[in-house]
């Protein structure tokens, strides 16, 4: 199988060069030509989560071995690095409505089940390809890729990593878990301005050519980790298939029983994962896209008008707080088969920061998709009820999918089956748990971990209770200008 680009179809890649490039040249995202079918459910439901990853990607990796990807599998989800043992469990919170939680691995966020994989399928890429240097991963982070990214690449051989955050952009609990971070080829530094800088920054090293020959003499090549690489997606159309087996095996659906799933979506990595498992035949009926007040995907959605030009607004659920959905794009590839097409649209966003999709797209977006948004009040207000009612705690952008799906049954009457997919533990964002749940005098640092955990009786997840005892390891602060020279300084 080959990978093609989204604005070039002639351009064809094996998989190993698609994860190794990450971008086409051309700006482009990389996608299977063609997308493979799914086994016979029957022969997935026996397995654990690390079996049903291995062979799902099976599916879309030639020139892997079914040997290694269960190797990987194993290394990137068992061995103790996530906190339960189906990795990606499905908990009944009424008997239509399950939550998929996706943050039992080591940084507590959905970006684990990702980027615990990268690391893996990026090193044997590179083998593949005959590239002997070692990589270099370059992160510019708002908060929860940091460190997903650190924990991914921690002393995984042939690769280093750099990471670095706007000095006053993070909380309290992202800083701690960054500056903490363990392993012999990680580095963390933090950056005077927001995350527009430090990003700027990091693409700017990207496309210093004269920097990259100096690399290329020491014997490293920069990569980056960021969600618009193959090698993110694919990890994350498993859980959608797994969690569909389990809701099988526990008796809860029928083989063959439609289902809804409802997303917290910024980047719109997570929900093209779903869309590409419905497209491989999981009976998904209804996509349902959830936005917060930074609602961009609701309206185009809707509406068929892509159009970033409207206020941003730092919200309670931040990993969502995004008005470019860079993943969308794929969406738009497989809708209109046309590069050209894709092309069009994207050059117009890039000019005017607004495109309008023909009405093919509109009518095909409308009968996959619902999509809603929530504002920062009701979001809280649900995390109360919720706990209230029924004892589950959930975190914001958790929250906010919930209630996406709780108007668009209050809407439509329409009860079928839905999985809401949990992206992060709500003590990865104390501080506004907190604030639903009523507690205005809330602890500093650490202890408000111990705070949530004495007013919920739930217990802070390991990685993060461990935070107090961690030593701090990178305190360095630097200038936009100078973080090139803390690459530089990095890969000697
Ligand atoms: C990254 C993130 C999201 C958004 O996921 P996308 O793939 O960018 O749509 C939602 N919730 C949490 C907690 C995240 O970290």
């Amino acid at each position: 199988m080959y990978y093609v680009s989204t604005r070039d179809h002639t351009l064809r890649y094996t998989a190993a060069q698609a994860i190794e490039q990450g971008l086409s040249r051309e700006g482009g995202l990389f996608l299977p030509e063609t997308f493979p079918q799914l086994p016979d459910l029957k022969t997935l439901l026996p397995m654990n989560y690390q079996q049903r990853a291995a062979a799902i990607m099976g599916l879309f990796l030639d020139g892997f071995s079914g040997e290694e990807l269960e190797t990987f599998a194993s290394k990137a989800y068992g061995g103790g690095k996530f906190d339960c043992p189906e990795v990606a469990p499905v908990r009944e919170l009424h008997c239509k409505t399950h939550m998929l939680e996706l943050w039992h691995g080591p940084t507590c966020a959905f970006k684990d089940m990702a980027l615990q994989m990268l690391p893996h399928l990026l090193t044997a890429s590179m083998a593949k390809n005959g590239e002997e240097k070692t990589v270099c991963i370059l992160v510019a982070t708002s908060g929860d890729t940091g460190k997903a990214a650190l924990e991914g690449f921690r002393d995984v051989a042939g690769t280093k990593i750099m990471v670095f955050y706007p000095k006053d952009g993070v909380s309290d609990i992202q800083q701690l878990q960054m500056v903490t971070q363990e392993g012999e080829n990680v580095g963390v530094c933090a950056v005077v301005g927001n995350f527009d800088d430090a990003q700027t920054g990091v693409k700017k090293i990207f496309s210093d050519p004269a920097f990259r020959d100096v690399l290329a003499g020491r014997g490293y090549v920069l990569s980056s980790a960021n969600s618009i690489n193959w090698g993110r997606v694919l990890p994350q159309v498993v859980y959608y298939i797994s969690a569909y087996c389990d809701l099988v095996q526990e008796g809860k659906l029928k083989l063959g029983d439609k289902f809804h799933v409802c997303v917290p979506t910024g980047n719109f990595g997570n929900i093209l994962a779903g869309y590409y498992a419905k497209k491989m035949g999981l009976p998904i009926d209804k996509l349902i896209c959830a936005s917060n007040a930074n609602n961009v995907l609701t309206d185009f959605l809707q509406t068929g008008v892509y159009d970033r030009n409207r206020p941003f607004y730092n919200t309670a659920s931040p990993s969502m707080d995004i008005l470019i959905s860079s993943n969308l794009e794929r969406l738009l590839f497989d809708l209109t088969g046309s590069d050209e097409e894709v092309r069009g649209y994207m050059a117009s966003l890039n000019a005017t920061g607004r495109y309008e999709v023909s009405r093919k797209v509109k009518d095909a977006v409308r009968a996959q998709f619902v999509s809603g948004f929530c504002d920062d009040a009701r979001t809280l207000n649900t995390i109360e009820k919720v706990f209230h009612n029924t004892g589950y705690l959930m975190d914001t952008h958790t929250a906010v999918a919930y209630t996406v799906l709780q108007d668009y049954r209050a809407k439509t009457a329409d009860d079928t089956t839905a999985v809401v997919v949990s992206t992060a533990s709500p003590f990865k964002f104390c501080d506004s748990v907190l604030t639903a749940l009523g507690v205005t005098e809330q602890a500093k640092g650490t202890e408000i971990l111990k705070q949530l955990s004495d007013v919920t009786g739930k217990p802070a997840p390991k990685p993060l209770a461990s935070l107090a005892g961690k030593a701090v390891r990178f305190t360095k602060t630097v200038e936009k200008q100078e973080m090139l020279s803390v690459v530089d300084g990095m890969l000697r």
